[in-house]
């Protein structure tokens, strides 16, 4: 047997080897992010007595942290907060053993097992100060909002982003309290964002680059039967105008139909347009498809590495619901287990199955 996988705790070593304090923590199950994907996995795992560690990313609880209302998780007829229910998941996944840091990933090398996560205080910090040792890893790490990429929408101080314009209607709708506002975007996300900023805004204008919506019809015909949001087809989103005492003042547009380019003015942008998947950790070592979203083997959540798995937004271009991300959580802590069980002994094969 691996000798690590004896040593199932967090070790802080610190000395004249060690001019930085550096804790080092070995697991037979390493679970990066926590999003649903994340904390299924993280239930399961820890009910199979493996005592998995789940770390953190930037958005603990990952995107539906970041919503409203769910109303398509099954379980909850009246539906259920988002932050709420990411709450209920965490706590599951504490209450069978699982443990939660909150590290931010600067590398990893899974050039040979067990693998090696090397984590910094923040994505800003110069030194690692935690290095963990994984048996296995399960790659949860969701995906992250997409931004236009035009002039004015960069963070502040550069632009506005922060200061007018923003990719969370949840987290800044309350700014816009009796203010007109566009919502860029045609898919569910930007129906969403919409309706949620009508409780706010004066105006809620959608602005979309086509002639018909990507979103589900449901969400779309509550959008355009809304009497305080009005649409903009073909258009598109050029520039964001304001500064930094005004916030944002205008947007420049684009009508790909007529060629016309006009202005409109406005106090507050929200951007809609999807996600990306977090997985720039693995490029060049895990198999990924041109957007970057983990390829997995046929009906398992295998990667290219063995006792490597990818489940959740980060593997999932199609499907990307909350219940989904969960069931692959569910199948790679399944997947995990069971190459542990292959490959170590004093381990059961049955485990997670008779824990489920
Ligand atoms: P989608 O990929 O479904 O939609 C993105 C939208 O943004 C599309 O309309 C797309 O236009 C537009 N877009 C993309 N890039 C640009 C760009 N550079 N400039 C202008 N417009 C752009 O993403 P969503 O985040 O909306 O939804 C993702 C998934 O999550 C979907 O499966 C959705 O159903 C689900 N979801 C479900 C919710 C619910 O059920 N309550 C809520 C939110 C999301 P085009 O159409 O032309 O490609």
């Amino acid at each position: 047997m691996n000798s690590f996988l004896n040593s199932n705790f967090l070790l802080p070593r610190q000395g004249p080897n060690h001019p930085m304090s550096r804790t080092f923590i070995e697991r037979k199950v390493v679970i990066l992010g926590s999003g649903p994907a994340g904390l299924t996995a993280a239930i399961y795992a820890s009910r199979a007595q493996l005592e998995p560690l789940v770390i953190d990313g930037p958005q603990p609880g990952g995107q539906l942290t970041i919503t409203t209302d769910v109303e398509n998780y099954p379980g909850f007829a009246k539906g259920i907060m988002g932050p709420e229910l990411m709450n209920e998941f965490r706590e599951q996944a504490l209450r069978f053993g699982t443990e939660i840091i909150n590290v931010w990933i600067d590398r990893v090398d899974l050039s040979e097992r067990p693998f090696t996560l090397y984590g910094k205080e923040s994505q800003d910090a110069e030194d690692v100060t935690t290095e963990i040792k994984a048996d296995t890893l399960i790659i949860s790490t969701g995906a992250s909002a997409k931004w236009l990429g035009i002039p004015g929408e960069e963070p502040v101080p550069e632009g506005l982003g922060g200061n007018g314009v923003s990719a969370c209607a949840t987290c800044d709708g309350f700014f816009f309290r009796g203010k007109p506002i566009v919502v860029v975007g045609g898919g569910d996300t930007a129906m969403e964002e919409a309706l949620f900023l009508t409780r706010f805004a004066s105006e809620v204008t959608v602005i979309h680059r086509r002639n018909e919506f990507r979103a589900s019809k449901i969400m779309a015909d509550r959008v355009l039967g809304h009497e305080k949001i009005k649409v903009l087809w073909n258009t598109e989103v050029t520039a964001i105008h304001g500064s930094k005492e005004t916030g944002v003042e205008s947007i420049s547009l684009f009508n790909n139909q007529t060629n016309e380019a006009s202005d409109h003015p406005t106090q507050g942008v929200f951007i809609a347009i999807g996600h990306k998947p977090n997985t720039e950790l693995f490029e060049g070592v895990l198999d990924m498809d041109d957007v970057g979203y983990l390829i997995t083997e046929g009906r398992t959540m295998k990667t290219n590495v063995p006792g490597v798995y990818a489940c959740g937004d980060a593997q999932d271009s199609y499907y990307r619901q909350a219940i989904t991300a969960a069931g692959t959580g569910c199948m790679a802590a399944i997947d995990a287990e069971r190459f542990l069980a292959e490959h170590e002994e004093g381990s059961d094969p049955d485990a997670v199955k008779a824990g489920a």
